[in-house]
């Protein structure tokens, strides 16, 4: 497999630290609000990522914490009148919700910085025995020019990055450079006691420390957003490349932007959908298919017109998913025919197209592709005629490479089993209250969607007019 490291600039074979592991961290969400479509396309990428390394059957150690500490959920919280804790309590909650109805599998480990301070604390005090972070009046910085190679991941040298960017000339500071890893109290702040005074954690050295506290000192995987290769990123080699001495992460991912109208989907820009608005009108399928059907490394630009040609695109998959699932209830064959012999290795030949793709550094796009050529060749090829084995393997092919992608895993005819035992439940409860009113209108309605009850002494049965 290939990988596009950013560090390197190129596309490097993938080779784990340890075979058939992968230790791999994402930088996740500030929790003071509900995620955006461009934050979900980050998660979306790195999802797919990790799927896809358990698809080739990796171990994957996934790390993505929450940043529950900083500017702007201290600004909310006092908005809101709550707490900070309250605050993130609440939003890690909204995220687990638009999360799991993205498919997106829950991470191995979602450290909070919050519960991380004493481990960050004893971070930056060997970061200060070391000579790699400084303290004054109560404020913590690093060093930057103490480590050799910042710079290294933005592939600048220390002084075109200081002309380059807009620093805040803050006369405490050795150098420009240098970033706040711990922040003495302000009033109405939240703060812990350190060896430097009452205080809070700077952002950088969260997931540094969380990092290596979870995972330890090198890593095989580091990703985010690509706004944050610079400062954030850099900012964490230099922490925790100053504390070890080791590299700190092999491969660096950087998912590019969702963009409208060519510009950066944002919170501040007051542009952005979030995930919940969008996930109210469009199946998750819909919003993953959408995401993935361009390259992780380049943008999109998001459009509900966009969406809407993608919910097209996915019924024509599910359409033949459900013509297949038709199939397999009336044909008779059961063993494969000599004359599909040769179209089962053909349809087999679809697979190995969609991990070349795939393994070229996660090319979701040209994997889609693969998964409509596929269709397209099933529609064409079998039907009644065909044997149970064929139609079977063509659904179950559809299936697998859905799967990296959080896609095409459910079943129509499943949702539908679902409605109807959810109404089936609520007809028995219903004449367990003796409203017989309701119970009889609930079989009605079944009767008009083609469903008929048989009550059993086995209790309820259903079947298809
Ligand atoms: P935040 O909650 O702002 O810290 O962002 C969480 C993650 O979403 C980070 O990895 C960001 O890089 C990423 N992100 C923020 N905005 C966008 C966007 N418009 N498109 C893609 N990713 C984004
Ligand atoms: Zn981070």
């Amino acid at each position: 497999m290939r990988i596009f490291n950013t560090m390197t600039r190129r596309k490097e074979e993938f080779v784990p630290l340890i075979p058939g592991e992968i230790k791999m961290y994402v930088c996740g969400p500030t929790v003071y609000n509900f995620f955006h479509i461009g934050n979900a396309r980050t998660f979306v990428v790195f999802d797919t990522v990790r799927r896809y390394f358990e698809y080739k059957g990796y171990k994957v150690n996934f790390v993505q914490n929450f940043t529950d500490i900083d500017d702007k959920m201290i600004k909310k919280a006092n908005d809101e009148n709550i707490t900070v804790q309250q605050l993130g309590d609440r939003f890690i909650d909204e995220y687990y919700r638009d999360a799991d109805a993205l498919n997106i599998k829950r991470a191995t480990v979602n450290p909070r910085a919050t519960l991380y301070i004493s481990k960050i604390i004893e971070f930056i005090q060997d970061l200060i025995d070391k000579g790699y972070a400084y303290s004054v009046d109560g404020d913590v910085y690093f060093d930057a020019k103490k480590f050799n190679n910042y710079g290294k991941l933005s592939g600048q040298n220390i002084e075109q990055l200081q002309s380059g960017a807009r620093i805040d000339i803050d006369e405490r500071k050795k150098n420009p450079m240098d970033f706040a890893v711990w922040k003495s109290e302000k009033e109405g702040e939240p703060s812990w006691e350190s060896p430097w005074g009452m205080g809070r954690p700077g952002w950088h050295i969260e997931c540094s420390c969380m990092a290596y506290n979870i995972l330890g000192e090198t890593i095989d995987i580091h990703a985010g957003g690509s706004d944050l290769k610079f400062p954030h990123h850099e900012n964490e080699i230099a922490q925790s490349e100053g504390r070890t001495g080791k590299v700190f992460a092999k491969y660096w991912m950087h998912s590019a932007f969702v963009n409208i109208n060519n510009q950066k989907m944002s919170k501040s820009l007051n542009n952005f959908f979030t995930t919940r608005e969008i996930l109210d009108k469009y199946e998750p399928d819909v919003i993953r298919l959408f995401m993935l059907s361009g390259h992780y490394r380049t943008p999109i630009n998001f459009s509900i017109e966009l969406l809407d040609s993608t919910k097209s695109a996915l019924d024509r998959i599910y359409n033949s998913i459900i013509n297949l699932e038709e199939l397999s209830s009336k044909v008779k064959n059961d063993g494969i025919l000599d004359s599909e012999i040769k179209y089962k290795e053909h349809l087999n030949s679809y697979k190995q197209r969609y991990i070349e793709k795939m393994d070229d550094d996660f090319n979701t796009a040209d994997a889609i592709s693969v998964i409509f050529d596929l269709i397209r060749d099933i529609n064409t090829n079998v039907d009644e005629n065909s044997s149970m084995e064929i139609i079977k393997c063509s659904l179950d092919l559809i299936r697998e490479l859905g799967f990296p992608l959080g896609i095409l895993q459910k079943s129509k005819r499943g949702s539908i089993e679902t409605e109807v035992e959810l109404l089936i439940e609520k007809r028995q409860k219903a004449r367990k209250d003796k409203n017989w009113a309701l119970a009889d209108k609930i079989r009605d309605d079944l009767k008009d969607k083609g469903i008929i009850l048989e009550d059993t002494s086995d209790g309820v049965r259903w079947k298809r007019i």
